[in-house]
């Protein structure tokens, strides 16, 4: 999504509008976060506005996306939302070490030229309403780690042995040593 830096007036304007998973589903597979797919485009609201050169955003974004439980391995359905502001200010104007430090800032951003393009400030913020450890549900009891079945949909019967077991088998055994 692009808009034109006339269009952006002292008047605050609304705007709706969808970006596309493709790209964003990209970044995801050759990230860090492979634990998560968007099943539709990002759908965002957005009110802007100027004051003097910079420009100033908020907005609202959801997306349907299906992700991968860190515990259990399987897929469910996690709709994702997320607020975010920026405030852009024109890269050619102002003192340049000052910028780059702003510019760390992840609502602060630059832009130049007659045209500010939205889509890389969506697909940030978009990232960034993927929480890091998806789980299908608080309690999810995972996979068993001796025969891999998932615990949420049986008992399996396997005997996991706790650390604090072993070290009562430890405990017993220097007892019974002999002198
Ligand atoms: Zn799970
Ligand atoms: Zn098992």
């Amino acid at each position: 999504m692009k808009l034109r830096v006339d269009d952006i007036t002292a008047d605050a304007k609304e705007l709706a509008f969808s970006e596309p998973q493709g790209e964003i589903n990209r970044a995801l597979g050759l990230g860090p976060i492979r634990e998560y797919r968007l099943e539709g485009p990002v759908s965002v609201v957005l009110s802007y506005y100027s004051a003097g050169t910079e420009l100033f955003f908020r907005g609202e974004l959801t997306a349907a996306t299906v992700a991968t439980c860190a515990r259990c391995a399987e897929e469910f359905v996690a709709p994702s939302g997320r607020s975010f502001r920026y405030v852009l200010a024109p890269r050619s104007i102002g003192d340049d070490s000052n910028a780059d430090l702003r510019a760390e800032d992840l609502e602060f951003s630059l832009y130049e030229g007659e045209e500010v393009n939205l889509t890389p400030l969506i697909r940030e913020q978009m990232l960034l309403a993927l929480p890091t450890r998806p789980l299908c549900r608080d309690d999810c009891r995972g996979l068993c780690p001796r025969c891999g079945a998932n615990l949420n949909e049986r008992e399996c019967g396997c005997v996991i042995e706790s650390a604090d077991a072993r070290l009562s088998v430890l405990r017993s055994i220097k007892v019974r040593r002999p002198n």
